[in-house]
This record gives C-alpha cells, structure tokens and sequence, in this order.
C-alpha cells in the first residue's frame, strides 16, 4: 500500500479522527467539501468518491455529470478549529471522470498541467502570497449602508488589547497547526484591514493553502464575533484587499531568476518571465480579478495598480522587484500585484506561470522600467512612457480574454468558456442595476 495512503489511515485511527472532509475547488474558487466517515476513507482512495458534477458551478456539463473525488493523502490535515474531541480532518481531492481521466474542469488539474509544462523546461514555481482582508463588526451594513470594520487603526499599527491584534495570533497559530508557515503579519492600511504572509511553497501547494487560509480566517473570525472578508474593494474611499504574489523559478536547488552581477540580480530568464507578464497582462485580469468589484479596487488608488509596467521597488507598478539581500540568491523574485484575495488561486497561477513562460519561450523582450510613481503621471507622459491601462472593467478584461490564446490553452475549453459564460452573466446583472451613486447625482438634478 502506498506509504502516504497509510499514513493517513493510521492516523484517523490514532487520533480518532471521525469525520475526513474532502475538499475541491470550483471553477470560480469557492471551497467545496464533503464529510467521510472513516471507515469509508480506504474505499475513496482505491475508487474516488463519485459525486454529480453538474451541481457545482462549472464543473461539466449537463451530459457529463458523474465525477469522482480523489483525495490526495498528502494534504492530509487535522481541522484544528474543530477541537480535539471528535477530530476532522481535511484531504484536497483531484477530481476525475469515471475512466479515471482527470476532469478537464478541475482547477486544481489546470494549475497541475501548467506546472508539468514548467517541469518539463526543468522548472519548478515557487509563490508567496501577501493576502490582504477585512475584518468588519459583522456582514451587516452600518446605517450609511458601508460595512463597519473592527478598528480605525492603519498600516503596522499595534492595536493594544484591539480585536485585530489577538485576531491575528488565533489565525497564525491555527495556520502553524495546519501545516501552513506564516512569514509576517500585520495591520494593514485601512479600518479592519489585515495582511497575512504565507512563505515560499510549490504553487500547487501555495494555491492549496490559499484555499485552506480562506477557511481559518473565516473560522477564526466566527469564533471571535467578528466577519472576515476577502471582497477585493469592500468600502469606497479606503484600500482593497489584493493578493500581491511574489514568484520564482527555480532549476533543482538553482534559482532561475538570480544571476550574479547582472542589474537587480535579475536573470535573463527573470527578465523574459517579467516580459510574458507584463505581455499578456490584460488578457489574465478577468481571471486573476474576477469580480465587478475588482475593478473598483484597481482603479481606486491606494497602491493598486493600473498600469502595465514594471519598476524595481516601485509600488505604483503593476510587477515590482523587490530589493534583492545580499548573499541571499534564492530570494530573487518577481511580485505580481494585481491579483485580488478573491481570485481563484489555481487558475491565476496557472495563468500567471504560463505568460512567464511564454515570455521565456519566445524570449520576449523586457521594456524598460518604471522609475517614477506612475499614478502622478499625466495621461500622456504615460502614454510616451509606453505605460498601458489595465482593463478598466470586467466587461473590458472578458474582451481581452476573449481573443487570447494563451488564456484558452492554459485553461481549457471548458473552464475557459465558463470563465467567459458566467462572468458576462456577472457583467450584464451589474450593468441593469440602477445604483446608489446614479440615484444620489441624478435623481433630484435631472
Ligand atoms: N492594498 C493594496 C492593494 O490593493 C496594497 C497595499 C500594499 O502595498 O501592501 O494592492
Ligand atoms: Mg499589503
């Protein structure tokens, strides 16, 4: 039997673990979970749980609905939040069809795919997310009809004896306990606003944990009479909350991104990564800002950025690359800023590792950097500089995704037209309502 399998099962019977959820993904990355009982775990990982795919969002098509859930014994965990009586424990599924081919709708399949195509350059993708969120009073609007948050406080205050503060402790050590290392955390700008680090891992397991961070955070906030939100723009007037992603490369113990001497320490490969990016930028936004509302984020200030360039330790451009430390190589990176705490982790990373590498493979060349802050640029300095929008809306980013070809290979048919489907839908509801803003400046003028 397969070591990690039994692992596994001599832990449920250890510890007395007595219910085991299965987890998956949906095509716009809502967490999906089922609860085993322990005696059926063994069956699932000989046959994979069998579920009617078409009543998850995306997930096949009508003809098509019978799937199969297979957990995948290394991501194994206990819940910590559920107690140490009656544990639960948690297993990440690949979903596959009853052949046994994996589900082309699957996420987690897709970041998959992409990685073996790196893998089979001899790279490995490594991401560390910075993930920004909100925690409010409750769900419920204030009498202006905002969300309330928890404090008035802003970046790296210390909070004494504030909600935010313990809020963080609970969560950084519930993530220690489920496996996930936390490298900083800290108040971030606005009222409520939080920012929690998550170290280096391989993108598949750095996407699982997105996914798994998301949980705590909310688990953590319910335990605490308080809400935690990861809607990118929740409150006019203060910052988003985005999901900057640091990333690298690397060949075996090497990192591909580090060259000795070279400017930033930045490798050729470095640089035609950053070029795919900056390339196919537009065309990844309706998937790595997938919401109505992201735009109102990006286009909102508050070090969100709006415009396709790249600067080193610029904070107003779209990739950034962070100061290098000295005689420390593997720390080379690149960090992509638009992505929002709200995308779907493994299709961003699938899409954000197929335009580097697109950039490698075609040996796209790098413009220069930005050196300014973008934002205090006129329109017109910025178009001399070469300094493009990113898409202005939802509708504007389905257009650029629309005619991309790296988007559709990467993705897939299936997710790549339901992407399109559901987010026109999204797109269209929006667009017919009447809103606040419309009724406050129109109504008594017109
Ligand atoms: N909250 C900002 C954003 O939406 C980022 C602030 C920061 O630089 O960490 O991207
Ligand atoms: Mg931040």
């Amino acid at each position: 039997m397969d070591k990690q399998r039994d692992f596994v099962l001599r832990t449920i019977e250890e510890r007395g673990v007595k219910f085991v959820r299965l987890w998956f993904t949906d095509v716009i990355g809502t967490l999906k979970s089922v609860a085993l009982a322990p005696a059926e775990v063994e069956g699932a990982f000989a046959e994979g749980l069998g579920f009617d795919g078409s009543a998850i969002e995306g997930l096949t098509r009508g003809y098509e609905s019978d799937l199969l859930a297979n957990p995948d014994p290394a991501t194994f965990q206990i819940l910590p939040w559920r107690g140490e009586t009656d544990p639960t424990a948690r297993m990440f599924c690949d979903l596959t069809t009853p052949d046994g081919q994996p589900a082309v709708s699957d996420p987690r399949h897709v970041l998959k795919r992409t990685l073996a195509k790196a893998a089979d350059r001899g790279f490995t993708f490594y991401t560390h997310p910075e993930i920004e969120f909100y925690l409010l009073r409750s769900s419920q609007l204030g009498p202006d009809g905002q969300p309330v948050p928890v404090d008035s406080a802003g970046y790296f205050d210390n909070v004494p004896g504030g909600t935010a503060h313990d809020f963080r402790r609970r969560s950084v050590r519930m993530l220690e306990d489920i496996g996930i290392s936390v490298e900083y955390s800290h108040h971030e700008g606005g009222p409520g606003q939080n920012e929690i680090d998550l170290r280096y891992a391989d993108a598949l397991a750095t996407a699982d944990n997105i996914m798994t961070f998301r949980t705590v955070i909310k688990e953590v906030a319910i335990e605490q009479g308080v809400y935690a939100t990861f809607m990118p723009k929740p409150m006019s007037g203060e910052p988003g909350s985005g999901m900057h992603t640091h990333m690298s490369l690397f060949e075996g113990d090497t990192n591909a991104f580090y060259e000795e001497g070279a400017k930033y320490q930045l490798s050729k490969t470095g640089r035609h990564f950053i070029a795919g990016l900056l390339k196919h930028a537009n065309e990844i936004t309706a998937v790595t800002n997938q919401f109505v509302n992201s735009y109102k984020r990006l286009w909102g200030g508050d070090e969100a950025p709006s415009f396709v360039c790249w600067g080193h330790n610029n904070r107003s451009a779209l990739i950034r690359v962070p100061m290098y430390k000295p005689n420390k190589t593997q720390s080379t990176r690149v960090e992509y800023r638009a992505l929002d705490s709200a995308a779907n982790p493994y299709l961003s990373y699938a899409l954000m590792l197929a335009a580097g590498l697109k950039g490698i493979e075609e040996e796209y060349e790098l413009p220069a950097e930005a050196e300014d802050n973008v934002w205090t640029l006129t329109e017109s300095e910025r178009r001399a500089l070469g300094y493009a929008p990113l898409p202005a809306s939802l509708d504007h980013a389905l257009e650029y995704m629309e005619e991309s070809e790296l988007v559709a290979e990467t993705l897939g048919e299936q997710v790549f037209s339901y992407v399109l489907r559901n987010k026109r839908k999204e797109w269209a509801d929006y667009r017919s309502q009447v809103t606040p803003f419309e009724l406050a400046n129109n109504l008594e003028m017109l």
